[in-house]
């Protein structure tokens, strides 16, 4: 694509990189295919082509009128990153959306209710401290609230919630308190000393409406020799912010995340984290703060050792003998559930990369995996997505559940808490896939 940015969107380091980016789409269209929602809506300004031309058309001169529309399209947009997956060109969709929507946001003013909801959730939905409250208060007066927020709000904590993480890391769980729905198919040994250990992100909204999955990471990781250690002031990871545009604040959680993350850097192996949001942002903290002189170097080595939770599992699988793993030979009790529905998030199957790693376990683990239609299309969780524009995203939302419940499951798995309390309305169970592993036996 031909272009001709301003002097001074070339001028910056972000307008440059855009330059580079917008030259690489041809045009072609292809990513409209697969852009949930151009699917839905059917204008080609809500298809990633459509919004490509906006970004580029406001680096090319600031024009308030054109702003405001982009704006409108651009919040509209899921950052599912689909549209990257199909691109065969290798435009960074995701990045130049970044970029496009600081420049948005400074080129174009939002209402004052819109702008304080959005300054809102910034500050809220990240916070260990105040989320936990606000999310407490909104269960009292949920019918007080706009559909989207009273909608995303966490109707309870985790039906599978039964102990944290602090008190497995002390003792195996009393028989009594185990999960009610059975998804722990074994005792897990006591913690046993270990050389080997990683460091567990707890997340910022998941440790608060679904505990459950950090109890079970830990149960899992300490039974195959792992230790878990987790940072006392980890923050948000930033992820949050950086959808809603608001790149300087997204920038300062980087870096006291960082501050929290770096002094444990030498006592472990990897970074795991179970949500794929967060770890994609993780990720990409070497790209992202790579210009700021203090915090590039540390950005870049907590990057590179980031891992999925999925990838770390696999890895510790491949270390195994293969007599050891067999998980007939190494493995619990057959698992309760029997069909799952995967429901594999866009920040792990378009962001991370990781493909076929989830489905792989949980069919070694004995489970029947559903058939899915349309995989690859987001559910409408997206980050804030589902309170900022409702209406998409329970059309997502709806589109999604037909998708998983057609294959008859018992219970749909998935790695993001944002998909997972989006989906919470299925008629069954909704749970992180490291739920239904059977813990290894001693
Ligand atoms: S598929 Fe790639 S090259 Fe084609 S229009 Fe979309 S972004 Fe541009
Ligand atoms: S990120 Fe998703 S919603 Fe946004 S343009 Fe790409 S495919 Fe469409």
């Amino acid at each position: 694509m031909e272009t001709q940015l301003s002097k001074e969107s070339l001028a910056s380091p972000s307008g440059r990189r855009a330059n580079e980016i917008l030259r690489r789409c041809v045009h072609c269209g292809l990513c409209n295919a697969t852009c949930p929602t151009y699917q839905l809506l059917g204008d080609e300004l809500d298809g990633p082509r459509g919004r490509i031309y906006l970004i580029k058309s406001l680096l090319e001169a600031p024009d308030p009128d054109r702003a405001a529309t982009a704006q409108t399209h651009l919040d509209r947009c899921l950052t599912c990153r689909a549209c990257e997956t199909t691109c065969p060109s290798g435009v960074a969709y995701g990045e130049l959306l970044e970029i496009g929507r600081e420049v948005v946001e400074r080129q174009a003013a939002r209402s004052l209710w819109q702008g304080l909801v959005r300054r809102w959730l910034g500050r809220v939905a990240p916070s260990i401290r105040w989320f936990p409250r606000w999310a407490a208060l909104g269960r009292w007066v949920r019918w007080a609230l706009p559909s989207g927020l009273a909608d995303a709000l966490p109707r309870r904590p985790s039906r599978l919630a039964v102990f944290s993480a602090d008190e497995h890391r002390s003792s195996p769980p009393a028989a009594a308190a185990r999960p009610q729905l059975g998804l722990l198919h074994s005792e897990a040994p006591a913690p046993a000393p270990s050389a080997r250990r990683v460091l567990l992100l707890e997340g910022c909204v998941q440790r608060t409406v679904t505990p459950a999955t950090n109890t079970a990471v830990v149960r899992y990781l300490n039974a195959r020799g792992m230790e878990t250690v987790t940072a006392q002031e980890e923050g948000c990871c930033g992820g949050l912010n950086l959808h809603l545009g608001q790149t300087g604040q997204a920038r300062r959680a980087m870096r006291r995340n960082l501050d929290a993350l770096t002094p444990l850097l030498d006592q472990v192996e990897w970074i795991v984290s179970t949500a794929s949001g967060c770890g994609l942002t993780l990720k990409d903290y070497g790209r992202l703060l790579a210009d700021d002189s203090k915090y590039a170097a540390q950005a870049a080595r907590a990057a590179a050792m980031m891992r999925d939770l999925a990838e770390v599992v696999a890895e510790l699988d491949s270390e195994e003998s293969p007599r050891a793993a067999d998980p007939s030979a190494s493995r619990g009790a057959a698992p309760t559930w029997r069909r799952v529905a995967w429901h594999s998030p866009c920040t792990l199957q378009h962001g991370q990369r990781i493909n076929g790693l989830v489905e792989g376990l949980l069919t070694k683990a004995g489970y029947e995996l559903a058939p899915v239609k349309d995989a690859h299309l987001c559910c409408g969780a997206a980050g804030t997505y589902s309170i900022l524009e409702p209406e998409l995203a329970e059309r997502l939302k709806r589109n999604k559940l037909a998708s998983l419940l057609a294959g008859q499951p018992d219970i749909i798995a998935t790695a993001n808490i944002g998909c997972q309390m989006h989906l919470a309305s299925a008629d069954r169970p909704v749970v992180h896939w490291i739920e239904l592993l059977p813990s290894p036996t001693a």
